[in-house]
């Protein structure tokens, strides 16, 4: 990774190349000394330049924030690429002298890389894991009085979203300093001819099997099994674009299935599971909605174990509370929890003939999947994997079918209330 930074030689540079290349050769030698002396800070660059002392990025597969701090007010200039989905960050009259290994992906990002640009500047290449939106690019001063920092915001978002981006990008030329457009995130305005999009999650994959039956079914190939004969029940009628967070078994992050969700514009957002409880006696399905607060202390069991999915399957997650407080997406997020309930209404209403549901089937907890501010989510527990009937059930073809039939009448009645396919 270090030496990926170092050997980058993909940057277009805005001046001379001889110059670009004298510069970034100033920019290794000092990030080497940083890496190999562990000191952040150098005194080789000139008096005029501006200081780039550190960079640090934080968030998970859904949100980042990128922190770069400054020893003087810096004046960046910031743009989106796509092919890959890229924000560049252009420094003028700047020394970057950060760590390049904080410069390690991870989250929604997939590559940071910088050099030289221009007379003196720099420039920094955020690659993503798909569309984004910019959320916000700040400059702020230091409460210690001690230099600037810049606070980039990114969000995993639709593809029709960067592209709207892109396209005001085009007709401003170039973007300085700016905080977006506050509709950008309630993609409700930007529907046009957006088919109603429903994302379905098959539970857990790949290391992280979830329960086991009594007779030795898995979670995530019953999981898989339902979402597929779901998918090809909802492409039947072709009013919908249908998505699988995944196809085959494969493990995927919790907030990946989270991502996936936004990048496509998901009005519906459906993870299905097949847990097993300690009462073998108890069977039926569940719907579940998020909350702060669990509804009972069974749903509150199910979503501890639910999350713990990503630490099984030996994923990092300490630093991964990033939590957007801004009012507008609280406004977002209560909006779409009114849509979320309506769905389960409807679901438990729909379910509870055909396939027999558990005492209050509508329940709720922090699920971590379940926390697209701006997707209605639910959860659905089809089944108990810890009761012989119905894990029977649970691996038989025409129950499957019987099942999906009922989800698939759920979701044409909630596109009925909400008006139509375009959302
Ligand atoms: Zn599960």
């Amino acid at each position: 990774m270090v030496l990926a930074a170092f050997t980058d030689k993909c940057f277009p540079t805005g001046g001379s190349q001889r110059k670009g290349l004298a510069f970034r050769a100033v920019v290794v030698l000092l990030a080497a000394i940083a890496v190999f002396a562990g000191i952040g800070r150098g005194s080789a660059a000139t008096a005029g330049t501006v200081k780039a002392l550190d960079y640090k990025m934080a968030g998970d597969a859904t949100h980042m924030r990128i922190v770069l701090n400054f020893d003087r007010e810096p004046e960046p200039k910031w743009f989106l690429l796509r092919a890959p989905h890229r924000l560049v960050i252009d420094l003028p009259d700047t020394a970057l002298m950060f760590d390049a290994r904080d410069l390690k992906p991870r989250g929604l990002i997939a590559n940071v890389r910088y050099g030289a640009s221009g007379e003196g500047g720099s420039r920094l290449m955020v690659t993503s894991k798909g569309p984004f939106n910019v959320d916000k690019v700040d400059i702020l001063e230091n409460s210690d009085g001690k230099g600037y920092r810049a606070v980039v915001d990114i969000s995993a978002a639709s593809e029709r979203e960067f592209d709207a981006a892109l396209a005001e990008q085009a007709a401003t030329t170039a973007s300085t300093v700016s905080t977006p457009k506050s509709d950008r995130i309630g993609k409700t305005a930007q529907r046009g001819d957006h088919p109603f999009t429903i994302v379905i999650d098959p539970g857990h994959g790949g290391v992280d099997g979830g329960a086991e039956g009594l007779n030795g079914t898995v979670e995530k190939s019953v999981t898989l099994a339902f979402a597929k004969e779901l998918k090809s029940k909802l492409d039947d009628g072709g009013a919908y674009k249908v998505v699988l967070t995944r196809e085959g078994d494969d493990f995927l992050r919790l907030d990946d299935r989270v991502r996936i969700a936004r990048q496509n514009a998901a009005d519906l957002f459906i993870s299905i599971h097949a847990d097993t409880i300690r009462l073998k006696g108890i069977r039926g399905a569940t719907v579940y909605t998020v909350s702060d607060k669990a509804s009972d202390a069974d749903a509150q069991a199910l979503a501890d174990r639910e999350n713990l999915s990503d630490q099984l399957a030996g994923v990092d997650v300490a630093e991964e509370n990033h939590e957007v407080s801004d009012i507008l997406v609280d406004l977002i997020r209560r909006e779409t929890h009114g849509f979320s309930t309506r769905f389960a209404r409807s679901l438990v209403s729909e379910l509870s003939p055909t396939v027999g549901m558990i005492n209050n089937p509508h329940r709720s907890a922090g699920f971590r999947v379940l926390k697209a501010p701006d997707v209605p989510s639910v959860l659905v527990e089809l089944g108990y994997l810890s009761n012989a009937k119905d894990e029977e059930q649970l691996r038989s073809a025409e129950w499957r079918e019987k099942a999906a039939s009922s989800i698939a009448k759920a979701i044409g009645a909630f596109v009925a209330q909400r008006g139509g396919t375009g959302g």
